[in-house]
């Protein structure tokens, strides 16, 4: 489909026929023709394109905006998933539907497992840059003693202070590595075997965090870091927008979010995550074996983050707690 085709049949969909007021119509319309016309230049001038599925809606969206829209750039996209290991059962049975729904293949790869990166470097706690310095503050490393005693809003509160101490006199390891190992080396792997010159990522300002400053516009051109450009469709979209666009096109996302009710889906169990008391449980409740996993695996950091009250919000109820021979209020 070319750029007028896209806008008379997204016109047609979101603005004549759409949902909501006039304004919202046309808000809608706004951004996906941007989308579009974008989208359109960009897969038209590279030759081998990467586009990540995580399984999540943002990702949804996307394959279903090229496979709807823009079949003929098919033959030169990859679709991917990495597979860390710890998955959910309703992200591996989500990845089949889409692909008998929209006939394409998404390659599957692997590197060194979560589980396996943890077991050799640590665990990851806090945030990546937080576990970063508590690990170099653990070593000595003078640049990381700094961090960990600087205060301030991207220095470290009294409460993590006492953690990072915490974990460094009883020889715990901590480390944001296990990101390295099972996500970053394989994707960058797979991307140098295949020629990949695009890679295309679900990422949206609208979700906040980090992730928000991260970037200033949809697209970033390769360089000393990435040896392929990176472009993020959804980069604009509002929720709003992305929500509308599911109801039009009749997108079902994963049972993550339309049974167990989560609102977002990353890497599971991460002690990263800002909902991770919610995810928690619905894995519980849902996918017990995998919850009892990410127990074995993150419990730790879930538990120490919670007993030095490093966040508003605890990681753990107090039934998990218990039920899983965590000491209550320190040592
Ligand atoms: S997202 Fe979290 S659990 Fe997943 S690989 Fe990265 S640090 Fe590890």
């Amino acid at each position: 489909m070319d750029r007028p085709e896209f806008a008379a049949a997204i016109k047609e969909k979101y603005v004549a026929n759409g949902s909501g007021d006039m304004g919202q119509r046309f808000e809608v319309y706004d951004a996906l023709f941007h989308t579009g016309s974008k989208l359109l230049e960009y897969f038209g001038s590279h030759e081998h394109i990467c586009i990540s599925v995580s399984g999540g809606s943002d990702s949804d969206c996307i394959v279903h905006l090229v496979c709807t829209y823009f079949p003929e750039f098919l033959d030169k996209i990859y679709f991917v998933f990495i597979n860390t290991g710890l998955e959910y059962d309703a992200t591996k049975r989500h990845l089949t539907d889409i692909e008998k729904r929209y006939g394409i293949e998404i390659k599957k790869i692997r590197g060194k497992s979560v589980v396996w990166a943890i077991r050799e470097f640590g665990f990851p706690i806090l945030s990546k840059e937080k576990s970063e310095c508590i690990g170099g503050y653990c070593r000595n490393r003078p640049g990381y003693i700094r961090k960990v005693k600087q205060t301030g809003r991207y220095g470290f509160s009294d409460n993590q202070r006492k953690l990072a101490e915490y974990i460094k006199e009883n020889g715990i390891k901590v480390s944001e590595k296990c990101c390295d190992y099972s996500k970053k080396k394989p994707i960058l792997k797979f991307q140098k075997e295949h020629g990949i010159d695009l890679n295309v990522t679900g990422e949206r300002k609208a979700e906040g965090g980090q992730r928000a400053s991260a970037h200033k516009s949809c697209f970033e051109q390769s360089n000393k870091r990435m040896h392929a450009d990176k472009y993020m469709p959804l980069w604009w979209w509002s929720n709003s927008v992305k929500a509308i666009f599911k109801k039009i096109e009749g997108i079902r996302f994963s049972d993550c979010y339309e049974v167990y009710g989560m609102t977002r889906t990353g890497c599971c169990g991460c002690p990263f995550a800002f909902d991770i008391a919610e995810e928690l449980q619905a894995l519980y409740e849902y996918e017990p074996r995998l919850f009892k996993a990410c127990m074995n695996v993150f419990g730790q950091a879930y538990e120490l983050t919670d007993r030095f009250k490093c966040r508003r919000k605890k990681c753990l109820p107090d039934s998990f707690q218990l039920s899983f021979g965590f000491k209550e209020g320190g040592d």
